[in-house]
């Protein structure tokens, strides 16, 4: 758009203006004919769409042609973001925001070729004595420049670009390498290894292949594994998933739910799932004390689990109270900071070692 004056504000006013009215005449519903393939007959169908709107401004011509339409797409991609049916102007933090992303990806991408970045590090799960049972394996990344990166900054990240693919394979091989050193020793040969895997992981047609695989490579056992999932991978291809899962259960492997509560829980899907364990999300644990909801949630969590056979473990245990809590309502495994943090292999072992000494 030309002739928008010098005044950024009121330019902006009438570019937005010129867009409002682009994404509502776009918005008016269209008829469509459409063929019906069983008889001669065209019947017209009602059809809707919308569209986002990016936008840049400018003055001048010292950015070229090329940066301002990829300013107008990045601004596009946020109305996107926004849920569609948007309009948005081109703002710097978006293009600090791509640029942050873009070198996270490279030293991600660098990482997993190099090697030697990423670390396990165990949090226990203990039964209502306090007794360890087993340990979820949690990644972390410790960047030479950037610190130690936790998950949540960078497995959004790799399951976007399929980079979680290699990640999830150097996690599986670590978590299994942990559980041949742990079945050498009288004081961890009993414990299980919780894997999280991502969805992108599990989609893989080589999947179970690939546990297979590493299982033999390892001599891990795989009655001492279990696969931790999460709702939403289970929704997109429910067939494949539950005829995967069989393949691996059969090998010995167990199932839990992960964050169960938060995604889209269908109950058909959940019976037809061969799941062992159901891991109640630790927001409903954090409330449980004093908000009434979030009780009856972990109550209707517990009871479905019993109906079904799986045993529930919750997630996020901090205080006695909630523990309590739990233990009165019926969940009797938990994992959380009241028990121990995520601890890097050395000590978790140490840990183990002194809670089973001091018991024996
Ligand atoms: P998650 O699988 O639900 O793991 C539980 C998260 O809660 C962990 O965060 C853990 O450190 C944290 N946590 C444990 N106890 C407490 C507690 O008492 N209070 C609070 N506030 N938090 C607690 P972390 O390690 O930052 O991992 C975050 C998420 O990243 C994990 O959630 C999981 O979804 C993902 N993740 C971690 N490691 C892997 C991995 O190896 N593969 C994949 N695909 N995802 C992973
Ligand atoms: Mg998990
Ligand atoms: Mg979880």
């Amino acid at each position: 758009m030309e002739h928008l004056g010098s005044e950024e504000l009121s330019a902006a006013v009438q570019v937005n203006k010129v867009a409002e009215k682009i994404r509502c005449s776009i918005a008016e519903c269209y008829l469509l004919n459409v063929d019906m393939t069983d008889s001669e007959t065209v019947s017209k169908i009602e059809y809707h769409t919308s569209c986002s709107v990016g936008f840049v401004m400018f003055s001048g011509s010292s950015v070229s042609a090329e940066e301002l339409l990829k300013y107008a797409d990045l601004a596009m991609y946020h109305s996107k973001k926004m849920g569609r049916n948007h309009i948005s102007s081109f703002e710097p933090t978006m293009q600090k925001a791509l640029m942050e992303r873009t070198q996270l990806e490279a030293d991600l991408r660098q990482s997993i070729v190099n090697g030697g970045e990423f670390e396990l590090h165990y949090q226990a799960q203990v039964d209502c004595n306090g007794k360890v049972l087993g340990a979820e394996a949690l990644i972390r990344w410790n960047h030479p420049i950037r610190g130690r990166v936790n998950p949540a900054d960078f497995i959004p990240l790799a399951e976007e670009t399929g980079m979680i693919v290699g990640v999830g394979t150097w996690v599986l091989q670590k978590g299994c390498e942990t559980l041949v050193l742990w079945a050498k020793d009288s004081h961890t040969k009993h414990l299980k290894l919780a894997v999280n895997v991502s969805s992108r992981q599990l989609s893989q047609d080589n999947f179970v292949n690939q546990v297979i695989e590493i299982l033999e490579l390892t001599g891990a056992n795989p009655t001492r594994l279990k696969l931790e999932i999460t709702e939403s991978m289970v929704v997109d291809n429910v067939q494949e998933t539950i005829a995967k899962m069989h393949t691996l259960k059969k090998l010995g492997i167990s199932f839990s739910m992960d964050d169960f509560g938060t995604g889209y829980s269908s109950l058909s899907y959940l019976q037809k799932l061969p799941l062992d364990q159901l891991k109640i999300d630790q927001s409903f644990v954090r409330n449980l004390s004093f908000d009434g909801h979030d009780s009856a949630i972990v109550k209707t969590i517990i009871n479905l689990g019993e109906n079904l056979s799986l045993n529930i473990i919750a997630e996020g245990v901090e205080t006695d109270m909630q523990r309590d809590y739990l233990s009165k309502f019926g969940c009797l495994i938990f994992q959380g900071y009241l028990f121990s943090r995520p601890l890097p292999e050395d000590e978790f072992m140490a840990m183990v070692f002194s809670k089973t000494t001091r018991q024996d």
